[in-house]
């Protein structure tokens, strides 16, 4: 297998592009607004450009792309922690084997229904299903059945729709089992694609193998997952760099699998008990080399969805959002069980930025001017992988996403808001309805936000 991943080309690029002019910058900027993307040459010249003007150039090209494409959407979601045990002894991670600070925990199914009703109970129709790396308890059975238990809890009107899944890369057969449970999108982030730098923070398990993980995505789309989502551990190494090498490794699925990855992470390290780089991270990446460096992602692959967590702080991810990040996750707990007991956090991966409410996170991000959405419609009409790239890329996404936000947005306030923030979001809807130029869509939009009034659910275009 070709490593796609090449060490010495990255740092010439970078090299070679610290020379670029402010003239060769702006006009990569200009090419960037005909969201065609770019290519590594010009991310890297983005990257290394210094100047005040143009970086406030690149900002308002992201957001005039991430409202082009993405419209005032942000998808909401909830992490779901099952286990923190873990053999792997990553350097940064609270659930490392070696922590002996933390209190170890792997809920059982019934626990796992209880905290399930938890994350409904606040309005949450997405969870992305997290786990330590411990092959003996929580294996692709143990996945299956915890996977099942999801789906099929409900609770009032709530219910899980759309379960993605962030846990270590497994073989193409397990991938299969996996793909088999219904889940959307999986997630593995690199953590670092510097080699030396992975070896150093890797020390020992199975995540030690650098190539074994690099593959992982190939695994899971030889398998038939088309929806997978990259990341960076920010912090480890050189933030340029790895951004590099994530638009290397998106570029290596779109040759061989024909898309690329449906979503970029950008977790920044937090603290964390027990883990020794945690608190000062090798490479530390300031709030505006991170801010800048979203909108040069959002540049780079306008398509590709970005997530941020509540690793980052509620001022941070306001500012964010309108740089590209197109989902974010709400209200939520790293540690198992966490929905239930709110007291205990001993049992925590990292120390939350951001701990408001689902419901405060809602408020705010629509007094930003944002639809909050849970729309889980693409993945279950089958819009996933090639074909949902198929129809972003001509921007005819657009025509379902919207309606489908202010459908879930208008479900949200009838069975979870209070009065005020129920009338705020219904005049936000009344203004986005207004917005849609198709009056077919229109039309039908207004008729679903009706039904949904009068008590039918879980209606999208
Ligand atoms: N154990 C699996 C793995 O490592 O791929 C999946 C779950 S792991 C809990 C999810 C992610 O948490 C890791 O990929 C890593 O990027 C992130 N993480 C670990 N420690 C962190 C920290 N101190 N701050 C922020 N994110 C962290
Ligand atoms: Fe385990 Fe994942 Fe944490 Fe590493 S990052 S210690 S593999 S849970």
């Amino acid at each position: 297998m070709n490593i796609f991943i090449n060490e010495n080309k990255i740092n010439d690029l970078l090299e070679k592009s610290a020379g670029a002019s402010k003239h060769e910058a702006e006009a990569i900027v200009k090419k960037a607004l005909l969201r065609k993307g770019l290519t590594p040459e010009e991310t890297a010249i983005l990257l290394q450009i210094n100047d005040p003007e143009v970086t406030e150039q690149i900002k308002a090209a992201a957001r005039r792309i991430k409202d082009d494409i993405y419209g005032k959407r942000l998808v909401l979601f909830a992490p779901l922690y099952i286990t923190n045990e873990c053999v792997n002894n990553c350097l940064y991670c609270a659930f490392r084997r070696d922590n002996k600070e933390l209190k170890r925990k792997t809920l059982a199914l019934p626990e796992i229904a209880a905290e399930v009703r938890q994350i409904e109970a606040q309005g949450h129709k997405r969870i992305l299903l997290v786990a330590g790396e411990d092959p003996k308890n929580s294996n692709i059975n143990f996945l299956e059945d915890v996977i099942a238990t999801v789906y099929k809890t409900k609770h009032g009107q709530g219910e899980i729709r759309r379960l993605n899944v962030n846990v270590a890369p497994l073989t193409v057969e397990k991938f299969k089992r996996l793909k088999k449970t219904g889940i959307g999108t999986y997630q593995l982030f690199q953590e670092t694609y510097h080699r030396s730098t992975y070896y150093m923070v890797h020390p020992s398990g199975p995540k030690e193998n650098y190539k074994f993980r690099l593959f992982g995505m190939d695994r899971a789309m030889e398998a038939g997952i088309d929806d997978v989502g990259i990341g960076v551990l920010f912090g480890l190494y050189d933030h340029k760099f790895e951004v590099l090498a994530m638009l290397y490794h998106s570029l290596h699925l779109e040759k061989v699998f024909g898309v690329g990855p449906h979503t970029i992470s950008v977790p920044r390290m937090e603290p964390a008990i027990g883990a020794p780089i945690a608190h000062y991270a090798p490479y530390p990446v300031s709030d505006d080399d991170f801010k800048k460096m979203v909108a040069v992602i959002r540049l780079a692959v306008p398509y590709t969805g970005m997530i941020l967590s509540t690793r980052e702080n509620a001022r941070m991810r306001n500012e964010l959002i309108g740089l590209g990040i197109s989902q974010i996750s709400a209200g939520s707990k790293t540690n198992p069980g966490g929905y239930l007991d709110k007291q205990d956090d001993s049992a925590a991966q990292f120390i939350l930025s951001d701990e408001r409410s689902t419901s405060e996170v809602i408020v705010d991000v629509a007094k930003l001017g944002y639809i909050p959405s849970f729309c889980t419609a693409c993945y279950r009409s089958g819009r996933t992988g090639e074909k949902f790239m198929d129809l972003a890329k001509p921007g005819e996404i657009h025509a379902f996403c919207q309606p489908n936000a202010l459908l879930t947005y208008k479900e949200y306030l009838e069975d979870y808001a209070d009065d005020k923030s129920k009338w705020a979001g219904e005049k936000a809807i009344e203004l986005e309805l207004e917005k849609i130029s198709d009056p077919n869509i229109k039309k039908a939009t207004r008729e679903k936000l009706n039904a949904v009034e009068e008590g039918k659910r879980d209606l999208y275009l």
